[in-house]
């Protein structure tokens, strides 16, 4: 029997697919990523802009095209907002969320699968609470050998007036700091070498169990200790902080520990004050400048990296000349600039989308310049120096050359280089640069 998980979206979603996938094997499930192979099939769905709901909508009527000719059980999970799980419970033959997890072998049997999973499984035995976060003791199955997401919190509490994710992952639950630092080791011990703390607003790590957990600065100290004492080469990275939340004192906790990676993903939205506030953020620009400010003082050779929305409801132009100016003052190495998707339930949806499409792709076509010009800016006075990288694959366009990052999560072209060092850490003196990526040599070489 063979299973085949499309995941759509973020590396929550995958982090997610990955338990999806070991509770599957344990069923005596095999994988495979080509989705006619597979009897059992499902997508992790991602709920943040509709264009990836759409995929998942055609991707089902595909699949239950399927059924006429062969038994085919299919399912979704991950980020799914209320409106579309109503219609998802007619289409798919099992609709289930994360923390239901452990009730998926039940739910297949139900289906008509055949297994032993759910009688001899012992996290059967696991007591069932309201807010239930049994589905993270699910040991994953990590995707790669080298680079591994481990979740530390679960659904948003800040209800961003444009965001689905409130809505489709619930409130705010902060994973046991013991699960996590004993994640972490064993990833460690299995020699690990990039690490990526995730949540939707992992800054605000420890809020909901206040008293009870780590603070989040305490947190990346924990973990900044295990990997020091370890004396491996590591590094650790965590998406996504909210700037509200970002205080100096977790600035200060990665600057103290060489295995906390120097790059900071700080989601800015808007560079507007008037569309900070109708968006719900919370924080102003002033207060967002001041965060950068610390980390330049603090962390001097961390690259820093946003999001950005455009064409959000009512954006003006001017609004949107403050991104471009905002992005101009801060000189982001990266701004994944997004154009603005209503999501069912959000406030921000029922508001007026006055952005037209042509809109929103010509002020996406323009901060994307600007983006181009500071991170070319950086990558240039990169050129004649060396950096050491972490090799991830061979480089899909070039024959004999890898693909790899530095700590600071710019990708690099490593030329003339073997296979075997994917997975490695290595030195590259870089040779060249362009906007939004570099191209080295291996140092020595
Ligand atoms: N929690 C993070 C934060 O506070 O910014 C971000 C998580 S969100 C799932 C990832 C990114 O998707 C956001 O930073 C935002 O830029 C984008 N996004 C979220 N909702 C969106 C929407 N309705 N339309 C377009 N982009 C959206
Ligand atoms: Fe969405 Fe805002 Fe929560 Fe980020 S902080 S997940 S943008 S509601």
């Amino acid at each position: 029997m063979k299973c085949c998980i499309v995941t759509l979206g973020c590396q929550m979603n995958q982090s997610d697919s990955e338990r999806i996938r070991s509770v599957i094997e344990g069923m005596g499930f095999e994988m495979t990523e080509i989705e006619e192979d597979a009897s059992l099939i499902g997508v992790v769905a991602c709920s943040v802009r509709q264009k990836a709901i759409d995929k998942v909508y055609s991707k089902i009527q595909k699949w239950n095209q399927w059924k006429n000719e062969k038994p085919l059980i299919t399912f979704v999970s991950g980020c799914i907002l209320p409106a579309d799980e109503v219609k998802f419970i007619k289409l798919f033959d099992l609709v289930f969320r994360m923390n239901e997890l452990l009730e998926l072998p039940d739910m297949l049997h139900q289906s008509g699968v055949a297994s032993e999973f759910s009688t001899r499984h012992p996290l059967n035995d696991i007591e069932r609470e309201d807010e239930r976060t049994d589905f993270w003791q699910v040991e994953p199955t990590y995707s790669s050998d080298f680079e591994a997401f481990v979740p530390i919190q679960n659904g948003c509490d800040k209800f961003c007036s444009y965001c689905a994710v409130p809505f489709t992952r619930g409130r705010e639950v902060s994973r046991a700091s013991a699960d996590i630092l004993a994640e972490v080791e064993r990833l460690i011990e299995n020699d690990v070498k990039a690490i990526t703390l995730l949540g939707q607003n992992v800054n605000s790590y420890g809020l909901d169990k206040k008293g009870e957990e780590l603070s989040f600065a305490a947190l990346l100290r924990a973990v900044g200790e295990i990997g020091s004492k370890s004396g491996k080469e590591l590094w650790v990275y965590f998406t996504s902080p909210h700037p509200r939340d970002m205080t100096r004192d977790v600035i200060e906790a990665i600057a103290d520990y060489k295995c906390l990676a120097k790059q900071i993903h700080l989601p800015v939205q808007s560079g507007d004050e008037k569309l900070l506030r109708r968006m719900n953020r919370n924080y102003s620009i002033e207060d967002y400048l001041k965060i950068v400010d610390d980390i330049r003082e603090l962390l001097p050779t961390a690259t820093i990296f946003t999001d950005i929305i455009v064409g959000f409801s009512g954006e003006t132009d001017e609004q949107l000349e403050r991104s471009a100016e905002l992005m101009e003052q801060v000189k982001f190495n990266m701004a994944y600039v997004a154009k603005y998707s209503p999501r069912a339930g959000a406030r921000a949806s029922r508001w007026e989308d006055d952005i037209t499409p042509q809109q929103k792709s010509e002020r996406l076509a323009k901060l994307s310049e600007v983006l181009k010009r500071t991170s070319l800016a950086h990558n240039e006075a990169m050129v004649g120096k060396t950096f050491r990288v972490l090799v991830e694959r061979a480089d899909k366009r070039m024959e004999g050359a890898l693909a790899s990052r530095t700590e600071g999560k710019l990708p690099v072209r490593v030329l003339d280089a073997s296979n075997d060092l994917v997975g490695t850490f290595q030195d590259v003196e870089i040779t060249s640069a362009s906007a939004l990526s570099l191209a080295g040599k291996l140092a020595g070489a």
